[in-house]
C-alpha cells in the first residue's frame, strides 16, 4: 500500500488536488514509509548480510552498512572521516557517538527517506542506546530488528565447510556450492584452502564475543516491541521468505 501511494503522490491528478487532500495521502505515504527502518541482528555467519541486500533490493531502500559509510567517508576525506580516522590510526575504537554521527548523516541522505536497512550497528547495547537517542531526536524510531536465529553449531559447521581459492578469490562450500573436482578451484585449477578465519576455534571466538556483547540486543528490542525472530536454518530463499512475511 505504501509503495502504491508514494507512486500515486508523483501522478498529476493528486498533485493538483487542493492542498489539504494532497497533504493527506502524503502524510498516509509517509506513515507507511517510515515503518522501514530495520536493524539486522544475528551471529557472525548467521546470514544476515545477505538477508539485508535481500531487504533492500526487495523494498528499495539502501542497504547501510558502516563498514562501507567509514571506507566511504575516509575516503572522501570527510570532516567526519577525518574525525574517524584519528581513531583508528591510534589503534583506537570509533566512539559510539560519533559511529552514530557518521551512520545519521548518511541515514540523512534522500535516498533513505523511505527507509534504510542497518547491517553491522548497533553491535552492543550502548551503540543501540546512543542510536536510539538520536533517532528521537530527529523524530524517529527503528521499526524492525530482525534477529536472523542460527544456532551456533550450525554455524560452527557452515563456515567449517567454506573453502577459498587464494589465487583468485573463488570460495565454494562442499555441501551447497561444492567445485567440480574436490579440493581444486573450478576457475584457476589452484588448491582450495579453509581459510583461518573459517576454522572451527575462530568462528568460535567470535561466537563468544557476540554472545557476550550483541546477543542482550535481542532483549532490548524484544522490550520495546519490535523484535522479530526468523529461523535461519533454512535456506536462504525461504528465510527470505519469512522475513517478507513479517514486513509485509
Ligand atoms: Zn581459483
Amino acid at each position: 500500500m505504501g509503495r502504491l501511494l508514494l507512486l500515486k503522490c508523483f501522478r498529476k491528478d493528486i498533485a493538483n488536488l487542493p492542498e489539504n487532500r494532497y497533504n493527506k495521502i502524503c502524510e498516509n505515504e509517509n506513515k507507511e514509509r517510515q515503518k522501514m527502518k530495520i536493524i539486522m541482528l544475528g551471529a557472525p555467519g548467521a546470514g544476515k548480510g545477505t538477508q539485508a541486500k535481500m531487504i533492500a533490493e526487495q523494498y528499495k531502500i539502501p542497504h547501510v552498512s558502516t563498514g562501507d559509510i567509514f571506507r566511504a567517508n575516509i575516503k572522501n576525506g570527510t570532516e567526519l572521516g577525518k574525525e574517524a580516522k584519528q581513531y583508528m590510526d591510534q589503534g583506537l575504537l570509533v566512539p559510539d557517538e560519533l559511529t552514530v554521527k557518521i551512520l545519521l548523516d548518511r541515514v540523512a541522505q534522500d535516498d533513505c527517506r523511505g527507509g534504510y536497512v542497518l547491517d553491522g550497528f548497533p553491535r552492543t547495547i550502548p551503540q543501540a542506546e546512543v542510536l536510539d537517542s538520536a533517532l528521537e531526536k530527529l523524530g524517529e524510531k527503528i521499526d524492525y530488528a530482525v534477529d536472523v536465529d542460527v544456532p551456533d553449531e550450525n554455524i560452527v559447521k557452515r563456515m567449517s565447510g567454506r573453502r577459498a581459492c587464494l589465487k583468485c578469490g573463488a570460495t565454494y562450500h562442499i555441501e551447497h556450492i561444492p567445485p567440480k573436482q574436490e579440493g581444486v578451484c573450478d576457475s584457476c585449477g589452484s588448491e582450495l584452502v579453509l581459510r583461518d578465519d573459517d576454522r572451527p576455534e575462530t568462528v568460535q571466538n567470535r561466537l563468544k564475543v557476540y554472545h557476550d556483547q550483541t546477543q542482550p540486543l535481542i532483549a532490548y528490542y524484544t522490550e520495546k516491541g519490535i523484535l522479530r525472530t526468523v529461523d535461519g536454518t533454512m535456506d536462504m530463499q525461504d528465510v527470505f521468505r519469512a522475513i517478507t512475511d513479517i514486513l509485509g
